[in-house]
């Protein structure tokens, strides 16, 4: 995170400053977490004071904690199946990101996420023992509240993640039954990477004279993500992806069927590239284990379907590439925002079939992108390449003697060149779902190892493995 997102230096109100209890902020001081940043000095002060608040703000940019703070800071006891307070998220893999963070706030407060795809047990279990904050998916959340097994009538604070996700979903309807039973509701907090068309409705309708908040990163400090077309014929794309995606990781790669993204999954496997894959037709289980491998660099690239992948965040994704043409340019924002790492720029590949140019420019159009579409081969990845080489990678997780310096350095220059985080870095070191970044993944695995690693090059001076020379460009400015 740069500091385009931070309150600068001396100005930076603590978060003692902005009213956060005392054992909330050294909770976050034990996670290296000191300064709030934009979004949160902009929200924490009123939302602690009781105020209904409106954000808008880009992923990455610190919204869980927006939220989350005032609300551990504020919920009270609760009983058997009445929690107190209630988180509403659009997915099942952004709830568990939403417990897993909240959790870490206090150990006085009971947290537990509720979402379809995996046994009522563990979910009606905890129920009965009681949650302050319940972090609940809306369709099993209605589940449980039709059985009976909770009650909203003791909710007093409600927090609506991403709506305008929830809105594209199609969970609005249920969003409004679900506040309709929350008759004790005193503040409701909604955030969004948009607030207008749907989302506006449920602010006017449920929100009282929100504060509202919108927080966009200053252009003139953003480096926007680089937009690629690549003209490739169907025969020849898992050839090319499995090319780039050796030196550019890690990586999304959005695929429009379940099937789809199987299969290529399974053939950039066996082509060197390591991947998990998530969608539809995974359970549970094996989507969390899939985010958890990925989130931990322990593989290279996640191979999605759109609905799979909405509302996760990742920090440092290097690369989103389009498998498949997304289906409108709404999708193509949502896929390409994967990469928003804040205030450095990130890479967008499309794959454009031969019969797919016309497609490809209306939808450039729409997407308010200027670009050519091009031969692979055209272009430089230099700047995206992972800084990490196998050997590298291989030090970092022998867990002593710690590197030498002059490796430290080196490090450190290559991560500069190409633009990447060197690790140990303070800027980085206290995000808590990690890249692959250094000490974020402690498994044993290294990306290509199941293969053997053969393929799995240090990356060469000379050109990316999609080609060589020429300098950067950035067709997909503004
Ligand atoms: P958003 O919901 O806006 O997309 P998140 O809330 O998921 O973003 O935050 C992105 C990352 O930033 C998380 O890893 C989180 O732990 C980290 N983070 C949040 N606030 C801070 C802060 N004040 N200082 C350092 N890291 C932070
Ligand atoms: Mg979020």
């Amino acid at each position: 995170m740069t500091d385009t997102l931070t309150p600068t230096g001396a100005d930076a109100p603590s978060f003692a400053e902005l009213g956060v209890p005392h054992y909330i902020a050294s909770a976050l001081e034990r996670r290296g977490i000191t300064h709030p940043f934009e979004i949160q000095a902009a929200t924490i002060a009123d939302a602690l004071a009781g105020r209904d608040v409106c954000g808008a703000a880009p992923t990455g940019s610190g919204k869980t904690l927006a939220f989350g703070v005032p609300l551990v800071a504020m919920t009270r006891k609760a009983r058997a199946h009445h929690p107190k307070a209630l988180v509403l998220s659009p997915t099942r893999e952004l709830a568990d990101q939403i417990t897993s963070e909240l959790k870490t706030l206090s150990d006085r407060t009971r947290i537990a996420a509720v979402y379809g795809g995996v046994g009522y047990g563990k979910q009606i279990a905890a129920l009965k023992s009681g949650v302050e904050v319940l972090v609940a998916c809306p369709g099993r959340l209605e589940d449980l509240l039709e059985s009976g097994t909770v009650r909203l009538s003791e909710v007093e604070r409600v927090v609506i993640d991403e709506a305008d996700r929830m809105a594209d979903m199609g969970f609005l309807p249920a969003v409004r039954r679900i506040l309709d039973q929350t008759t004790s509701r005193s503040q409701t907090v909604l955030f969004s990477a948009t607030l207008d068309g749907d989302v506006a409705a449920i602010v006017r309708e449920y929100q009282n004279d929100p504060v509202r908040h919108e927080v966009t990163i200053d252009d003139a400090d953003t480096v926007p993500a680089e937009h690629l077309f690549w003209s490739v014929k169907r025969e020849e794309r898992n050839a090319l992806l499995a090319r780039t995606l050796t030196d550019v990781w890690p990586a999304v790669v959005f695929c429009r069927t379940r099937h789809g993204a199987e299969r290529l999954a399974k053939q950039l496997d066996q082509a060197g590239v390591s991947t998990v894959s998530i969608h539809g037709g995974r359970s549970q289980q094996q989507r969390t284990k899939a985010l958890a491998d990925f989130t931990a660099g322990r593989v290279q690239a996640m191979i999605a379907t759109d609905v799979a992948a909405r509302g996760i965040h990742v920090d440092d994704v290097a690369v989103v590439v389009h498998y498949d043409v997304p289906e409108d340019h709404k999708a193509y924002v949502h896929r390409s925002g994967r990469t928003a790492r804040a205030g450095r720029g990130g890479l967008v590949i499309s794959l454009i079939e031969p019969n797919g140019h016309r497609a490809a420019r209306r939808m450039q159009r729409e997407v308010g992108i200027e670009s050519q579409i091009t031969d692979a081969d055209s272009a430089d990845l230099t700047e995206h390449r992972n800084a990490k080489t196998a050997p590298e990678r291989r030090r970092e997780q022998e867990p002593a003697p710690r590197p030498q310096r002059a490796s430290d350095d080196s490090r450190r220059q290559r991560a500069k060149a190409s633009g990447r985080p060197a690790g140990g870095s303070p800027d980085y070191g206290n995000r808590s779902y990690g890249g692959a970044r250094k000490g974020a993944g402690n498994g044993d695995a290294r990306p290509g190892a199941r293969n053997g690693g053969g393929q799995y090059r240090k990356p060469h001076r000379k050109g990316a493995s999609a080609g060589a020379g020429g300098s950067r460009r950035h067709p997909g400015k503004g």
